[in-house]
């Protein structure tokens, strides 16, 4: 169901009611797992603050954290507790089963998220990246319905989901193992088919589940990493949608909202999380979640879609989103450095990936790391949401990217500037 508010300032915000919980969420929630950071990694709280403000300004009420993103959960509770603003948004964070062996690892790690967030309730916890039913079983062997049963019934949580990265037939079956409040998948109009997909939103939709949406932007590939004819198609779009002439320098922002009106065409979509870094981007998302609504795309514009996602297939050869879970690796390999080098090869030119892929794996520093470094202990390869066989398409990377003889060049270059 959904239900537009006005603001009395005259901003408005477009809310979608969680059928589950009674909850009226934001249909733009805001992911904080790229939280403007440091170059090593540690989240900026002063920009992220500026930015939470701003969204919560625009009438933005869920923000998505998880245990396992590095420094995310600290800056999100220093931020709400110093602005007093907890009863102003829904928080939701995850547990990283992977990682528990025992029922007391489930209690340690949802008593560290409340510590962290600096909060006595988790208002959305989910089972982080599931991928299979046996996962969740060897859960529910460690107890954990019981001890969903009792935090729900003291109040610390109050609605219970799962985020999914497995194939199709897996997520029908977890849908029906437990009486879940909410799930989350990767959906976008380039994974249409992928992993849970347009046919796991339905299945979900169909059974009273509400569905909230992540990576709708693919990592930001459908973002500013369309390849030009395919941003092209968007900006006629838009220009056809509007009707007025669209300036070349708003390519990027037309890109995003296509890509967030497509999922919001979709009844089954409660929520989209986006992971804003920018005031800019904020604003342009909050934009179309105002104007977005079921079934709003015509045929027309649906044609444009599947063009669209055509050529980005031809051009993306590594569906790598960036997400960071494979790191830290052993031999200090910047894999999604990589892989995001490796693609630019395609969709811009072979020279663009190898300056890329040389700058990723430090090659002017000390110590660098390439592709070739990779020793095949997999260990990265388990913790792929994507399912991607990293060690086997490092080796493409090193085959297209490190061009014979650049190596000891660069090592040259760099002693000399040293
Ligand atoms: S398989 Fe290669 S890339 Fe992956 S963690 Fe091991 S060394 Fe690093
Ligand atoms: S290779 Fe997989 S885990 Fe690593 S950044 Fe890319 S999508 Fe994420």
């Amino acid at each position: 169901m959904i239900e537009i508010t006005f603001w009395s300032e005259g901003r408005f915000m477009r809310y979608c009611v969680d059928t589950k919980t009674g909850n009226k969420l934001s249909a733009l929630g805001f992911g904080c797992m790229r939280l403007p950071s440091s170059a090593l990694g540690s989240v900026n709280v002063e920009t992220s603050e500026k930015l939470i403000l701003q969204a919560l300004e625009a009438g933005i009420n869920y923000f998505d954290t998880a245990y396992l993103y590095r420094g995310n959960e600290e800056a999100l509770g220093a931020i709400i507790k110093r602005n007093n603003i907890r009863d102003r948004m829904f928080i939701a964070t995850k547990l990283p089963h992977a990682s528990v062996k025992s029922a007391a690892d489930i209690e340690r790690y949802f008593e560290t998220s409340l510590k962290r967030l600096q909060t006595n309730r988790i208002d959305y916890y989910l089972i982080h990246n599931v991928v299979n039913l046996e996962q969740w079983q060897c859960l529910c062997a460690l107890g954990i319905e019981e001890w969903i049963t009792k935090r729900k019934s003291d109040g610390s949580i109050n609605a219970i989901g799962f985020s999914f990265h497995g194939p199709q037939h897996e997520f029908a079956s977890l849908l029906d193992a437990y009486n879940w409040d909410f799930c989350q998948i990767q959906y976008n109009y380039a994974d249409e088919n992928y992993q849970a997909g347009r046919s796991g939103l339905e299945e979900a939709y169909s059974r009273g589940i509400p569905v909230f949406i992540m990576e709708p932007l693919l990592g930001g590939k459908l973002a500013d990493g369309l390849p030009k004819a395919a941003s092209d198609l968007f900006l006629e779009a838009e220009a056809a949608h509007s009707g007025v002439a669209v300036k070349d320098s708003s390519r990027v922002d037309v890109s995003v909202a296509w890509a967030l009106r497509w999922l919001w065409n979709q009844s089954g979509v409660t929520m989209v999380l986006s992971g804003m870094n920018s005031a800019e981007q904020i604003a342009n998302n909050v934009r179309v979640a105002k104007e977005s609504t079921p079934n709003m795309l015509t045929e027309t514009e649906l044609a444009t879609f599947r063009s669209v996602e055509k050529i980005f297939r031809e051009s993306y050869r590594i569906p790598c989103t960036g997400c960071n879970y494979c790191m830290p690796c052993p031999k200090d390999i910047n894999i999604p450095g990589c892989f995001a080098s490796y693609n630019t090869s395609y969709v811009a030119d072979r020279i663009s990936g190898a300056i890329g892929y040389f700058m990723c794996a430090g090659a002017l520093g000390h110590n660098p790391h390439y592709a070739s470094d990779c020793i095949e202990c997999g260990k990265c390869a388990k913790h792929c949401p994507q399912g991607i066989a990293i060690p086997n398409e490092l080796k493409k990377v090193r085959r297209r990217l490190q061009i014979p003889g650049a190596k000891p060049i660069m090592s040259l270059v760099s002693k000399m500037r040293m």
